[in-house]
């Protein structure tokens, strides 16, 4: 498509999907780095090449600067304009490949409904700090909570309002937790939770952080007491290894739920 002016192609623009945009840096009417700036807060990612006069290299570079992807002289020589197009729309494919792997490879990575990382990547992320915190000498500590009485939550206000209760106290866990730690949806509605550089001590403060902040909300229309129950363990104190690890912390979480529910316990041998 073709505009005499600036206003004509920035009407274009806005009423049909480019991919390319070749413009003068002198345009009737409109300055062409006014054009540029409207054309790029339209759609970002349209590419501009720009048309300069012979020996004003000056003003394309700083067309290039303001966002031009690339630039092309007069006379044009249309073999040259047809290289820069080409190479334009391959770097535009590589780009949105590129954004596509990207996204894909978040989605194996976190669960879709509550927006936390995914089992897969507990374990992974798991197996990693605990290499770290040996080779670190470090402690580290996880946490398996539950929810309390989730079931009747699904019983008495359908699996619809459940989804909604689960992603909020999914929020507020995630609130809780520090930005370093990784929090996860173990499954269905248990949560798992990696603490690297925490030793029992300071794990204790983050759950009772984290009962707090998911008992203390309200869940409408929810009306009965949402709470979760904690189970703690840490490396290397309780366990070695990781399956052990969270072997270590689902028995404290039994513990929790055992001895009243909406409580954190520590894992230690008498729970055997
Ligand atoms: P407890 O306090 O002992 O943990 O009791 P509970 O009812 O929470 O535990 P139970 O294991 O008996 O039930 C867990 C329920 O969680 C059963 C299942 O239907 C529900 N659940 C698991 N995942 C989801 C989900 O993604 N959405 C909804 N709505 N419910 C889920
Ligand atoms: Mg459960
Ligand atoms: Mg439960």
């Amino acid at each position: 498509d073709t505009a005499d002016s600036g206003e004509e192609g920035i009407r274009l623009i806005g009423n049909c999907e480019y991919d390319i945009v070749i413009t003068d840096i002198y345009l009737p009417g409109m300055d062409g780095m006014a054009v540029l700036e409207k054309i790029k807060s339209i759609n970002e990612d349209i590419d501009i090449v720009v048309i300069t006069g012979f020996g004003s290299i000056e003003s394309a570079v700083s067309f290039m600067r303001a966002g031009a992807i690339d630039y092309i002289s007069k006379p044009i020589n249309f073999g040259h304009l047809d290289i820069i197009v080409q190479k334009t729309l391959e770097r535009k494919e590589l780009i949105k490949a590129a954004r596509e792997r990207d996204i894909y490879f978040r989605m194996s990575l976190t669960d879709a409904l509550t927006g936390m990382f995914n089992h897969k990547y507990f374990q992974e992320s798991l197996e990693r700090e605990m290499l770290y915190s040996q080779r670190k000498k470090e402690n580290l500590t996880i946490m398996m909570a539950d929810i309390d009485g989730f079931k009747a939550v699904n019983d008495n206000y359908g699996h619809q309002t459940g989804d909604m209760v689960l992603q909020k106290i999914s929020s507020n866990i995630i609130k809780a937790c520090r930005s370093h730690d990784t929090v996860s949806r173990y499954g269905g509605e248990e949560f798992g939770i990696i603490l690297p550089e925490t030793g029992i001590e300071k794990s204790t403060r983050v759950a009772e952080r984290m009962l707090d902040a998911v008992s203390s909300n309200s869940y409408l229309p929810v009306a009965q007491n949402i709470t979760i129950s904690i189970g703690i363990a840490s490396f290397p104190d309780h366990a070695m290894d990781r399956t052990e690890l969270i072997q270590k912390a689902d028995l404290a979480l039994y513990a929790s739920k055992g001895n009243g529910k909406n409580r954190f316990t520590i894992y230690d041998g008498s729970l055997e």
